[in-house]
């Protein structure tokens, strides 16, 4: 397929799509892209100017309302046949990219007769798109109409975005809009796991980073917070895993924390303890004494064998071990992660896992997909290579990938538990999606408000992105993402984000 693009210069956003097709794309000229063969020729345009005649090349688009449209030849017939019309429409400026990624997912689809779960979207969060369709207080059956009939997304999902959009409001409306929310990362895990891209530091093996990074981290705290002392509703430790921290400076990251970090006196503070192996009685002491209310011990899944083959090394045991240390300790408020489509388990071993869990009662429990990133250990098993074809084989709709994680999802609806949270990533097992359901009253806020981009994110750490929000217009400011980069950089990062949040 080649795909002439005229008057518009949305390549990314159209590669986005045929990637999800073909697997490979590639452009052969700065206006052609091209996938999957010869066989058609496509013209995607944006009509500008006043007789909406399409422009020969690409322009800025100048009016509010524009008209798209998309226009199909086969190629052995170019010579003689003049293209006919595929789709065309008029919208709004802010929705040509998302609109011509419709129009060309719609006629793929209908070419190939493949249906993705979440149809034509890629790059937007669905519960966003809810919202917009929403925004004129329609009914939310509305939106559900519209993600199937116009955005092709299957009517479950659909169902599950309405549903979830429906919580997130719940949530949000807890959370001032004028209260930023806080971040700070400890990029140390005891090993690495094999599906992980972060740049995350095996923190036996660099001990000589720990200290140095845990008084950088201070330092940027005390200084930020000197200059921007607004009380945040919601603090989230993350990483890594803090807990991988040596006990003694676990307890000097969390007491100057303590005295550095603003916060609401109800304010939430969630701690990543995301590997069972690294809790202890002491460091959960810890935990609570800095005030932490809710806590994540991931198990990805209950299985030995899989815990092994992706590099947790840590055992079921130690789930169970761990669990019943945090309840313990006084946590009544903790989440538990889980995996579906991990290498090497069945539909039957997932759902095993989550009988399992639902043991341990969690108060919250975040659905993962197994996500490949293309830096992970796991891209590397599996080849995961320019080609685009091995990212085409992951993508691709997997009915039965489909079929357990819906299982799953339905599980944990039928145990009190509500879907609250929802993003997808890229290349991501049978193009699912990731989704936190919890009890009711046990929602995670800095979750749902940092992905609302509503709220303000003050980050802290290497990597931590800190976020301004004005309105619809939101800036960041990423820290840098290497640890070294990041203790040399200090002072111009702490600049950089003081300067972001300058009013
Ligand atoms: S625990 Fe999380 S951050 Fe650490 S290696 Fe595993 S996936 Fe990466």
């Amino acid at each position: 397929m080649i795909i002439q693009m005229t008057g518009h210069t949305y390549d990314f956003a159209l590669s986005d799509v045929l990637r999800l097709f073909f697997g490979r794309v590639e452009r052969p000229r700065p206006d052609l892209l091209s996938a999957g063969g010869e066989a058609w020729y496509l013209e995607s345009l944006v009509h500008t100017g006043p007789d909406s005649q399409p422009s020969a090349s690409p322009v800025e688009i100048g009016s509010a309302e524009v008209r798209t449209s998309l226009w199909l030849t086969e190629a052995d017939q170019a010579a003689n046949q003049p293209p006919f019309l595929i789709y065309e429409d008029f919208v709004p400026l802010d929705s040509v990219r998302r609109e011509l990624k419709r129009q060309l997912y719609v006629l793929l689809e209908r070419i190939t007769d493949v249906h993705f779960p979440w149809g034509s979207l890629t790059g937007v969060r669905p519960t966003q798109l809810v919202e917009q369709i929403l925004a004129d207080d329609s009914a939310p059956d509305k939106a559900q109409t519209e993600l199937v009939e116009v955005w092709r997304v299957s009517p479950s999902k659909a169902d599950l975005a309405v549903r979830t959009f429906l919580s997130e409001q719940r949530v949000l409306s807890q959370l001032p809009t004028d209260v930023p929310l806080i971040y700070a990362g400890i990029p140390f895990c005891p090993s690495r796991c094999a599906y992980c891209s972060f740049i995350s530091q095996d923190a036996h093996r660099r001990k000589d980073q720990l200290e140095p990074y845990v008084d950088a981290l201070l330092e940027e705290a005390r200084q930020t917070f000197a200059v921007l002392p607004a009380k945040a509703s919601a603090f989230y430790l993350g990483g890594g895993t803090p807990t991988s921290l040596p006990e003694p400076l676990l307890e000097r990251l969390l007491t100057g924390l303590q005295s550095t970090l603003p916060l609401t006196r109800q304010a939430e503070i969630t701690v990543e303890a995301g590997r069972p192996d690294t809790l202890t009685a002491g460091n959960l002491r810890l935990l609570r004494e800095f005030g932490a209310t809710r806590i994540c011990i991931n198990p990805q899944t209950f299985h030995e064998k899989t815990l092994q083959r992706i590099g947790r090394h840590h055992s079921v045991e130690q789930i169970h071990t761990a669990m019943a240390m945090a309840r313990a300790a006084g946590f009544d408020h903790i989440n538990m992660d889980l995996i579906a489509g991990l290498p090497g388990e069945s539909p039957e071993d997932f759902a095993d896992s989550l009988e399992q869990l639902l043991v341990l009662e969690p108060e919250s429990v975040t659905i993962h997909t197994l996500a490949i990133k293309r830096s992970s250990r796991l891209a590397l098993e599996l080849e995961l290579d320019s080609s685009g074809q091995s990212n085409l084989a992951i993508n691709r709709p997997n009915p039965a990938l489909m079929d357990m994680v819906a299982r799953a999802q339905d599980r944990l609806v039928e145990t009190g538990r509500h879907p609250y949270y929802l993003y997808r990533q890229k290349d991501v097992a049978g193009g699912l999606e990731n989704v936190g359901f919890a009890l009711p009253g046990h929602e995670c806020l800095y979750n749902v408000g940092m992905m609302s981009d509503r709220l303000a994110v003050i980050g802290l750490g290497s990597g931590a992105i800190s976020k301004r929000v004005d309105g619809r217009k939101v800036s960041r400011v990423p820290n840098d993402k290497d640890i070294a980069h990041y203790i040399q950089r200090l002072d111009d990062l702490i600049a950089r984000k003081l300067k972001l949040f300058a009013i």
